[in-house]
């Protein structure tokens, strides 16, 4: 039987309404919840991906505003910008879009974001609390997979889960989150030094892929009725489209779909999820700022 699609388009529609009660309970404070997201440069995809964040917010009746800077800012004009974006009460949450150009110091910049306007989740506090456990905010992919993994309704104790990909982002946060409480995954991360992918991917009941390479886990790496969830967002040639390419994830879709339980598409997956994730933070940032419930 072929897998059923977990549609991110639908699934962050419908995490959507969940986000009404508490922005109107901020509202009825005079409150809107504010993102600002501040962009160097002009990469196309962290164009689209920050346009996505703007345009979601605004349509949530948040107050979402993009900061566009050439990519020479230098690193010290950044710091003072997020400096002052810290200190403006009608900011909640403040998102610094990566990559930043090689001559700023990423983590000097995370670092610099005020971790209770963290709604990125890369604050080492916020990395801190989510090894410990803690109610920091979750970094919005990891957290948008865990929304799909939760909507399978696949019993996620003691399932096997193999995350391909350890980056800071994806990868490592993903592991960590599955291994405790309430998801209670065994949890296997592998990546370019890992001797042979297949063999761990093989034996999952989970296949997470975030490895940022078009055809990573193929079908015959994955067995049969596993849920496979692919991060992965790359950019192939494709001279039948205007724009010259097309979007493709981390996995053979198509024959996988043949034989696993629960697949996501490229696009219109865990891309969708991470932009609702991130309005989940932010909103909590507000709600925890003026003492709302977010009880979601
Ligand atoms: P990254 O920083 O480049 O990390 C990729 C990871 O995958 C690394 O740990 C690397 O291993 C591992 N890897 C690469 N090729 C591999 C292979 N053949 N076998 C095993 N492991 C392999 O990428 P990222 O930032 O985590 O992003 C991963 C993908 O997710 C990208 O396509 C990105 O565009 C996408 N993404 C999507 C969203 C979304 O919202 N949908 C959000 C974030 C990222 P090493 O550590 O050994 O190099």
């Amino acid at each position: 039987m072929p897998a059923t699609v977990i549609s991110g388009k639908v699934l962050s529609q419908e995490l959507r309404a969940g986000l009404a009660a508490p922005i109107a309970a901020l509202a009825a404070r005079g409150i809107r919840p504010g993102l600002t997201v501040v962009l160097l440069g002009d990469d196309p995809a962290s164009v689209s991906y920050v346009t996505g964040k703007e345009t979601t917010s605004v349509e949530l009746g948040m107050k979402g505003e993009t900061l566009r800077l050439p990519a020479s800012t230098s690193e010290a004009d950044l710091l003072a910008l997020v400096a002052k974006l810290n200190a403006d009460p009608e900011v909640h949450g403040i998102l610094v879009q990566l990559p930043l150009p090689n001559h700023i110091r990423s983590d000097l910049v995370i670092q610099a974001i005020h971790p209770s306007k963290d709604v990125d989740g890369f604050h080492p506090a916020s990395v801190g609390q989510l090894i410990l456990g803690g109610q920091g905010f979750i970094p919005c992919t990891p957290y948008g997979v865990l929304k799909m993994l939760e909507n399978t309704g696949l019993p996620l104790a003691g399932a096997e889960v193999v995350v391909v990909g350890r980056s800071n982002i994806v990868g490592k946060p993903l592991a960590l989150l599955l291994m405790q409480a309430p998801y209670h995954c065994t949890v296997t991360v592998c990546h370019t030094s890992t001797r042979d992918l297949a063999a761990h991917t093989r034996r999952a009941d989970i296949v997470i892929a975030a490895a940022g390479r078009p055809g990573t886990v193929t079908a015959d790496m994955v067995r049969e009725g596993a849920c496979v969830i692919d991060v992965g967002v790359n950019r192939v040639p494709d001279d039948s489209k205007k724009s010259g390419f097309r979007l493709v994830g981390d996995t053979d879709y198509e024959p996988i779909a043949q034989k696993a339980s629960f697949v996501t598409p490229v696009p219109g997956g865990v891309g969708p999820m991470t932009i609702i994730m991130l309005m989940y933070n932010t909103v909590k940032a507000a709600c925890l700022k003026h003492g709302v419930p977010f009880e979601i």
